[in-house]
């Protein structure tokens, strides 16, 4: 069941009435359940209990202290991209010791703050940062467990700003140079290498690449096996997605779980996994306003309070999120354009959407649990929207709209 659905003819996050957390904490305004978070998380983890895991949530999928909070408490580690984030992991109570460092450019006072707080793994991406690390980790005193993250050139069949396991890509290490990179890291004095690691892109339904990829990236973990260097994880990355669109299947979880557990059979290597939206995409909405209506001779808008600054995903990749009136009305739908009030023809949440509205209705813009406040902005001056997780009949504000003064608190004008 979902955590978000009508009842008595209003839309509900878990027990909560939408209209009411509307009139308490205005619009726009995200909106998460903890229940979806724990079933997403829940899946997950027993889809994979037959064998030794690490579920790593992706901390830049919804990096909220209360979202990591929430995570942490189900025993989850977490894939980080940044020292922020890793500030925020520790924010949050959650576990250094189960934390990796993902990313293709990690500074030195970020790979300093991470070996000084203990961190699992970094998953290296060049030869370069190799070097870096081992510096650093000299220069502390430390030795830093490693991974390298191997381009498995296999194409996710996504879209393609958020495809990242093809040659062409930034990310990862070219295939062919895995094993001799594994063999110069292993004779570095100040590195511990203890996995490798693959990430193949985003909202994948089909789980058939991923486990494609992991074939591959498995046999050089045996490979390298051969040489006596061994590794105690395999960590498959993230990408697994959610559904958008009214109709659209679950991704198949099962499926994933069938090839992986497959190729890992009789191993012991614990699984790592790095998932960010499948965790958090369908576990919040974005609640807005709409503040005018505006017919027109080819197109009708519907100007809502909520704009490209608050979820850019339509505007970025094209991407459809499902547009819900909190208190659906009767009569014929007319076909909307949702539009926000930023000055960009991009500005836009939703096009064609067939819905019967009026002044002031709200509207609830689903799957924006993942890549929705993460990636929110500033731009036209607008203050970042609060953010609220409802547990059960109650709600707790876990981010503070953000006040005007507060965004140019940190500029100045010229001395005179
Ligand atoms: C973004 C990212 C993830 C999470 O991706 P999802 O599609 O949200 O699961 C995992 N690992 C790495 C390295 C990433 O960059």
């Amino acid at each position: 069941m979902s955590a978000f659905a009508l009842k008595g003819g209003v839309l509900h996050a878990e027990d909560v009435a939408l209209p009411a957390l509307a009139e308490e904490f205005g619009t726009p305004c995200y909106v998460y359940s903890r229940a979806a978070i724990t079933a997403a998380y829940s899946a997950f983890e027993r889809a994979f209990a037959p064998r030794p895991h690490l579920i790593c949530y992706a901390v830049k999928a919804n990096s909220n202290l209360a979202v990591l909070n929430v995570l942490a408490r189900l025993g989850a580690g977490f894939d980080i991209v940044s020292g922020g984030e890793l500030l925020r992991v520790l924010a949050a109570g959650g576990d250094p010791g189960r934390t990796i460092f993902s990313g293709v450019g990690k500074t030195a006072a970020e790979i300093r703050l991470a070996l000084g707080h203990g961190i699992k793994c970094f998953n290296v991406e060049s030869g370069a940062e190799l070097d870096r690390i081992d510096r650093i980790a000299g220069e502390l005193g430390k030795r830093a467990a490693i991974s390298f993250r191997v381009n498995p050139d296999v194409d996710a069949k996504t879209h393609r700003y958020i495809s990242t396991g093809l040659k062409e890509n930034k990310f990862g290490v070219a295939y062919a140079e895995a094993i001799p990179l594994y063999r110069r890291a292993a004779a570095l004095p100040n590195i511990k290498v203890t996995g490798i690691d693959f990430h193949l892109g985003s909202k994948m339904m089909d789980p058939a690449p991923a486990v494609e990829a992991a074939g591959k990236i498995f046999a050089l973990l045996e490979a390298l096996a051969t040489e006596g260097i061994a590794l105690s994880h395999f960590d498959v990355g993230g990408g697994l997605g959610v559904p958008y669109e009214p109709g659209e299947g679950e991704a198949d979880l099962a499926g994933y779980a069938r090839g992986l557990l497959q190729l890992l059979e009789g191993r012991s290597e614990t699984l790592v996994f790095e998932p960010g939206r499948y965790l958090v995409g369908n576990a919040g909405l974005l609640l807005t306003r709409v503040e005018y209506l505006k017919p027109g001779a080819v197109k009708n808008f519907a100007v809502v309070d909520a704009a490209m600054n608050d979820l850019i995903r339509p505007a970025l990749y094209e991407a459809y999120h499902d547009m819900l009136p909190v208190t659906p009305r009767d009569g014929a739908p007319s076909t909307w354009q949702i539009v926000g009030p930023v000055c960009e023809s991009a500005d836009f949440l939703g096009h064609d959407r067939a819905l019967t509205l009026a002044e002031g209705d709200l509207l609830a813009v689903m799957s924006a649990g993942a890549y929705g406040f993460v990636m929110s902005s500033n731009y036209n001056t607008r203050g970042r929207a609060c953010e609220v997780m409802i547990d059960g009949a109650r709600a707790h504000l876990i981010r503070e709209r953000e006040s005007t003064p507060l965004l140019f608190c940190h500029e100045s004008i010229l001395p005179r």
